[in-house]
């Protein structure tokens, strides 16, 4: 394939999660700002190769987590996993790249690892960003198969890669990487400014296929886009890594990693979703969607108006105060997702580190009462010391607001390599240094005596069993949550009465028997 003088063609490796769909909005900028300097740039994607039993939403449709929907259409478009590393050779002898990068999450680095290996005779430039190299360099850079990582934020960082590869220069002196030059020696540089995040192009949605653009919400498939209206979080949650990425910019003086996009740069892109991808719904995947100061939220809300299009958006329980609730509601606001986390008042403060109290909690979610959309809250079990007593407290608030609730999800907790609680966790002996997270609805990766692991997956399973039957169905649950013959068998008789009581007997397209067996 030709190319012209000075322009580099870059192979994205995307090694997804088992048909995850929603589309990593952030490869769509990278793509976008290489082809600006006039790269190419081509991905190979595995969320369409049977790498797993079962999909991440199939697990929690299991679980009562998520309304069924028909998984068969987007089954049908799975390629087998021994296809992978000869469909990912042959992209690399269609497009000739000159760079191979990895985008890496925990949970999918050793998948892009592997098929890093499995062409590693093709001598290319292997490239490992994303959130993991960013908190594991060292264990990430030590893989023989990867060459550079890139730490913090990769737009500039894969700009100037190009740029000298593309003139033959030295590569090993670009801000955010780390290059190994010879055995043993690295090349650790620093990180650059935060970018200005007014400055990217467009996002290029013609890296993905269509049937990328499309997501389950609500039950239905829909044609969604996503657009970045900030960077960053100001809060300081322990499990999460936000907080580290803050830090790590500002310990290298290199600018606040919280920043917002200008409304006007965010009202472009969404008329370019919506009059050229022609989406039917936008996701703002922005960490705390609603941390925005208030004279920003009210300029958003009125170039909103004009849009109206059901839209997505995460934010903090104590941010959903009533006049945002309102405004939200007034401009086509259609589901929020919001992390409940703990429903433990010390135990959210000390282990999660979120101070508020469970008052302001109950006072926040009571605003939606008449909100046009629909909540979507998050919990979190087998949290470090934790116990199935706290869990009962979780269980106990979400009670509480279940009537305005239309999906409870929870989630095992994961020890991110970046936070806090991860060094806990490491320090009370509940994983190893070694230990590395897969997706965190499968299964836990903490060993805690006082919360065996076949306690939190059936406190898990029978989650929103217990949100939503009566409090006399607590000891036929409490049988369901065990993971022996009677237990498995009362797990499927209340799946079954709970799906034809609040789904509409629909009881999930696919048969997950016992998936959270341990
Ligand atoms: S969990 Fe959410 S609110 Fe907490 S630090 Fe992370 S992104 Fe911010």
């Amino acid at each position: 394939m030709a190319s012209s003088p000075g322009s580099i063609r870059v192979l994205f490796i995307y090694p997804n999660l088992m048909l995850q769909t929603m589309l990593p909005s952030s490869m769509t900028v990278l793509s976008a700002v290489l082809k600006s300097r006039g790269h190419s740039v081509d991905v190979f994607d595995t969320t369409f190769y049977a790498t797993e039993e079962h999909s991440s939403n199939e697990y929690r449709v299991q679980r009562l987590q998520m309304r069924p929907f028909d998984t068969g259409a987007q089954r049908k478009l799975l390629r087998s996993v021994e296809s992978m590393v000869q469909d990912l050779r042959s992209k690399i002898e269609a497009f000739q790249p000159h760079l191979i990068a990895v985008s890496a999450l925990e949970d999918t680095f050793l998948l892009g690892a592997q098929l890093l290996d499995a062409v590693r005779d093709y001598a290319i430039p292997h490239l490992v960003g994303g959130i993991y190299p960013t908190f594991a360099p060292d264990l990430v850079i030590s893989h023989p198969s990867v060459d550079m990582i890139c730490i913090g934020e990769g737009e500039g960082a894969l700009v100037d890669l190009c740029e000298t590869l593309a003139t033959g220069k030295d590569t090993s002196t670009i801000s955010n990487l780390w290059v190994k030059k010879r055995a043993g020696e690295i090349r650790k540089n620093p990180i650059r400014p935060a970018l200005n995040l007014d400055e990217l192009p467009l996002p290029d949605y013609s890296l993905f296929p269509e049937q990328r653009m499309y997501f389950p919400m609500g039950g239905r498939l829909l044609r969604i886009g996503a657009v970045e209206t900030h960077r960053g979080c100001p809060y300081r949650c322990t499990f999460c890594n936000s907080p580290g990425t803050y830090d790590l910019y500002g310990d290298a003086a290199a600018g606040n990693f919280f920043r917002l996009k200008s409304v006007e740069s965010v009202h472009r892109e969404l008329r370019y979703l919506i009059d050229e991808k022609k989406v039917e719904y936008i996701r703002f995947p922005a960490d705390t969607f609603l941390a925005m100061p208030n004279a920003y939220f009210y300029d958003f809300a009125e170039m909103y108006k004009q849009v109206r299009l059901p839209f997505w958006c995460q934010t903090r329980p104590e941010t959903l105060t009533q006049e945002r609730v309102n405004i939200l509601s007034e401009i086509g606001c259609a589901d929020i997702s919001i992390g409940i986390e703990h429903g433990n008042e010390d135990f959210r403060r000390d282990i999660v580190g979120r101070n508020y109290s469970n008052e302001l909690l109950l006072d926040r979610v009571g605003n939606v009462r008449d909100a046009s959309f629909k909540l979507r809250v998050n919990n979190i079990i087998g949290l470090p010391r934790e116990t199935r007593r706290l869990t009962a407290d979780t269980i106990a608030i979400n009670r509480k607001i279940q009537s305005l609730v239309e999906c409870a999800n929870a989630f095992h907790f994961a020890p991110y390599r970046g936070t806090k609680l991860r060094d806990l966790a490491l320090r009370l002996g509940y994983i190893k240094e070694d230990t590395v997270v897969e997706h965190n609805t499968k299964d836990t990766v903490l060993d805690m005596p006082q919360y065996p692991r076949e306690h939190i997956n059936g406190a898990i399973r029978t989650f929103n069993m217990y949100l939503r039957f009566p409090e006399s169905y607590f000891p036929k649950i409490a049988v369901a949550e065990k993971f022996d013959k009677e237990g498995n068998r009362m797990f499927e008789a209340l799946r079954q009465e709970f799906s034809e009581r609040y789904y509409g007997g629909v009881s999930g397209a696919n048969d997950l028997e016992h998936a959270a067996s341990v």
